[in-house]
């Protein structure tokens, strides 16, 4: 297999300034390869290619730029198995959710082409008309994580895109060379300097937040770093995207049939080994039903294959990174000195890897770190409650605010509660499933701005009125 060992500037390849750095395969704590480091030097080469290719691609019909969208989505399903299979191999995941990443950053691409940015007329008197048009920011710098590389890269670069930014992409270090080879391969269907791409750690995504020359950032990952983001962006006053961590709540009503809610739940929690942003976090279970429906959780989880995510049948993969996995040890160990039941998981048998079995807890204190912390891994606690607006109360009582879901049957009911939910999305029998055509982002302090359609696109650009007297 290819990994890819160079950046993208300016339409060329080039070796990275600062060496190389080994980027270890989570589930054989192997080194998969080498992925160059920029320089900060590079980073301002890239930036100023972008900026250069700003002028004409911001003014391009728009077409060309729809059609570009179009091609490159070709030639990312050209390149599915590849992609992968690179995912597989620095990100952990088994390879049938890496093939869905794919397939998904697929559909997603053409989704975002075939979305446009409308002129709206605000006013048409006889005397006057105001027209609101859409402009390109200039550069759009792009910053990852390690969770869903491919598919939240492919979020942020294609509205930037197709809008008439230019951009440089930095993935994260653990990740880096699902998105080296994608720039790669759609570098070629644009013009020399729309796409950069450098990798390097904090020290670059530093840079990116402070640099003069980028007009916005838009950042998935930590709520520290993206709080880092803001301070570091306030130089030139950038617009930010940032979808940060959630905390995400589930509530099961008391009428919920726990046959049918049992697997969706457990794969809304436990989506991509738990580390996905809007994954279902914390469960507050009414207490009639509280046993019953961690009996099924668990056997739920131990259908469950654990193992390298290229192996047949395996549908668990490893956690991503030693200080994601050490923390999770840390929050294991904390339930087990606070008196929370594990009921399954909490370990694994095998000997290498970042491997955690698919852990349901109960008994845990609303106040104990594992409900108030956001574990982003394969740790779900239960919660019991005895009335709703204690559990409403408890789902509320974070700082965080992205997302959150109802289970049950009396629908007015469930709308009822998802609508008291403090958080950006609500699903009502589901959790986490996202659409593009709607829009995606956090309250409180899970981020700033949205993700997806219209609302998305807007995020790239910004408003032009004009004033016409007639
Ligand atoms: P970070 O927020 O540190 O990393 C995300 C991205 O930000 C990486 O590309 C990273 O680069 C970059 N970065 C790091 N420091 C800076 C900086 N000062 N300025 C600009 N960019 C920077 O996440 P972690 O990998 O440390 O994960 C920690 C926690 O974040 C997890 O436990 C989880 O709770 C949360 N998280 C949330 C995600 C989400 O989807 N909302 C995704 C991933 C993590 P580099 O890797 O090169 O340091």
């Amino acid at each position: 297999m290819k990994y890819c060992d160079t950046l993208v500037i300016n339409g060329t390849t080039v070796a990275g300034e600062q060496g190389s750095q080994p980027v270890i395969n989570p589930a054989t704590e192997e080194v998969v390869a080498s992925s160059p480091q920029a320089s900060v030097s590079q980073l301002d080469q890239a930036v100023a290619a972008a900026r250069d290719a700003f002028a004409d691609w911001s003014r391009c019909d728009d077409q060309v730029r729809k059609d570009a969208l179009l091609r490159i989505a070709d030639r990312i399903e050209e390149h599915s198995d590849e992609l992968a299979r690179i995912l597989v191999s620095e990100q952990g995941k088994p390879l049938m959710i890496a093939q869905r990443e794919v397939a998904a950053s697929v559909a997603w691409t053409r989704y975002t082409a075939n979305l446009e940015l409308k002129v709206d007329l605000v006013l048409d008197s006889p005397e006057k008309r105001i027209e609101v048009h859409r402009k390109p920011l200039g550069v759009v710098a792009s910053i990852t994580p390690w969770n869903w590389p491919l598919m939240i890269l492919i979020w942020h670069i294609m509205p930037a895109i197709r809008t008439g930014n230019t951009v440089v992409c930095k993935p994260s270090e653990y990740t880096p060379f699902n998105a080296l080879r994608l720039i790669e391969i759609i570098a070629d269907e644009l013009p020399a300097g729309v796409v950069n791409i450098v990798t390097g750690a904090g020290e670059i995504g530093q840079a990116i937040s402070e640099h003069p020359g980028i007009n916005k950032v838009v950042f998935t990952g930590s709520t520290r770093t993206g709080k880092q983001i803001m301070r570091a962006a306030a130089g030139n006053l950038k617009r930010l995207t940032l979808e940060l961590g959630g905390n995400d709540a589930g509530i099961v009503l008391p009428d919920a049939d726990l046959d049918s809610i049992a697997q969706p739940l457990f794969i809304a929690a436990f989506k991509n080994m738990g580390q996905t942003c809007a994954a279902l976090k914390r469960l507050y279970v009414h207490e009639d039903m509280y046993d019953a429906l961690c009996d099924k959780l668990v056997a739920v989880a131990s259908k469950q294959k654990v193992g390298n995510g290229l192996d047949e049948g395996v549908t668990f993969g490893p956690v991503q990174n030693k200080a994601q996995y050490d923390y999770l040890n840390a929050l294991l160990d904390d339930i087990r000195a606070t008196g929370g039941r594990i009921l399954c998981g909490g370990n694994s048998s095998l000997e290498r890897g970042y491997f955690i079995d698919p852990t349901i807890v109960a008994d845990v204190d609303q106040r104990s770190r594992i409900v108030q912390e956001e574990q982003f891994g394969p740790i779900l606690p239960v919660i019991r409650y005895s009335n709703l607006d204690e559990a409403l109360a408890m789902a509320n009582d974070t700082d965080e605010g992205l997302a959150g879901s109802v289970w049950g049957k009396d629908m007015e009911l469930a709308s009822d509660i998802a609508h008291r939910m403090e958080c950006g999305s609500t699903w009502i029998n589901g959790h986490g499933d996202l659409h593009p055509a709607a829009p995606f982002g956090g309250c409180k302090q899970s981020g700033i701005g949205v993700e997806f359609g219209e609302e998305g696109l807007h995020e790239y650009t910004r408003t032009h009125t004009h004033h016409i007297v007639k």
